[in-house]
């Protein structure tokens, strides 16, 4: 699904927007700045694709992307803007419930976590909603190459004895760098294995 195979379909903002569910998708969740475009962008080979999630008025909206034409990508709103107002908060949690518990086509969620900061508060929130919709999820580590190899081992301790508290958590996560490329065809490959 690399290149002229991926377009944006439309962004959502209810339940009733949602495209018709004909086909598998995934989603990509992740605190703001957590570098999700950038993975998007790295994995479908289009630079500035995802850049149409992040222009204002888009950030709050579920972004819907074809890949290919058997799947679809789905963006979620980055999560975690202290400084967004509480209804603004209130509306995006409440569509975000809707959409993971209601939308069955949903094959698995990617959570993304900044290789430096290691699981947060906000993202074990995510976690704990993506457990309750019995939505399957896998963890990918964002910004590998912004970590000191002798680091890296003990931040992945700590996602790991994180993800043992999520029955819905896959145990593998994907290790990432948009950067460098690494870990991109893997991810890749996980997707086109989704059925
Ligand atoms: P988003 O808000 O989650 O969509 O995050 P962006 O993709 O816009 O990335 C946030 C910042 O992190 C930008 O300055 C990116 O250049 C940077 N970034 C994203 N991925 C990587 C990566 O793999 N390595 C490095 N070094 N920087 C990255």
């Amino acid at each position: 699904f690399v290149g002229h195979e991926v377009d944006f379909v439309k962004g959502v903002v209810a339940m009733d927007g949602l495209p018709p569910d004909d086909r598998p998708e995934v989603c990509f969740a992740g605190r703001s700045n957590v570098g999700k475009s950038s993975l998007i962008n790295a994995l479908t080979g289009r630079k500035g694709l995802a850049r149409a999630s992040n222009t204002p008025g888009r950030t709050q909206e579920i972004n819907y992307f074809t890949l290919g034409p058997e799947k679809y990508l789905v963006d979620l709103p980055g999560y975690g803007f202290a400084n967004a107002p509480l209804p603004v908060v209130e509306k995006w949690q409440r569509l975000l419930k809707q959409y993971l518990s209601g939308r069955a086509t949903l094959k698995r969620a990617f959570v993304l976590i900044d290789f430096r900061h290691g699981v947060k508060k906000v993202d074990d929130e995510i976690m704990t909603l993506l457990d309750r919709s019995a939505v399957p999820f896998q963890v990918v580590m964002t910004k590998q190459d912004k970590v000191k190899k002798w680091d890296q081992d003990k931040i992945l301790e700590q996602v790991r004895d994180a993800l043992n508290k999520h029955p819905a958590a896959y145990p593998e996560m994907v290790v990432t760098s948009s950067e460098k490329g690494d870990g991109i065809p893997t991810l890749r490959a996980i997707i086109a294995g989704l059925d």
